[in-house]
């Protein structure tokens, strides 16, 4: 059954290499990096090269282009519902 949960599940499964954006499997590599408690694994020692050297520069930008857009998008849908609302759904119906 495809529930919400599953759906997110499937996203967030496939490991992504935070320097390049490569799809990694995590049994297939063994060039991992422990940051800030949470292991990441990266397709080559290049990479990992990368990351150690300056950790945040790969891990902030992508959280906040995640975070952003789907926060505003939300706040932005929710406003669009309520003028809806006032305009269709307030007041007593009007055509005959
Ligand atoms: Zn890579």
């Amino acid at each position: 059954m495809a529930t919400l949960a599953n759906m997110t599940n499937a996203i967030t499964t496939p490991i992504i290499d935070a320097v390049c954006g490569m799809r990694v499997e995590p049994g297939k590599t063994r060039v991992v990096s422990n940051h800030q408690g949470h292991t990441y694994w990266f397709c080559s020692e290049a990479c990992r090269e990368a990351f150690d050297k300056k950790p945040e520069k790969y891990l902030r930008p992508k959280k906040v282009r995640h975070k952003w857009p789907a926060g505003r998008w939300g706040r932005y849908l929710e406003r669009m519902a309520k003028a809806n609302e006032e305009l269709f759904g307030g007041g007593p119906p009007s055509c005959h």
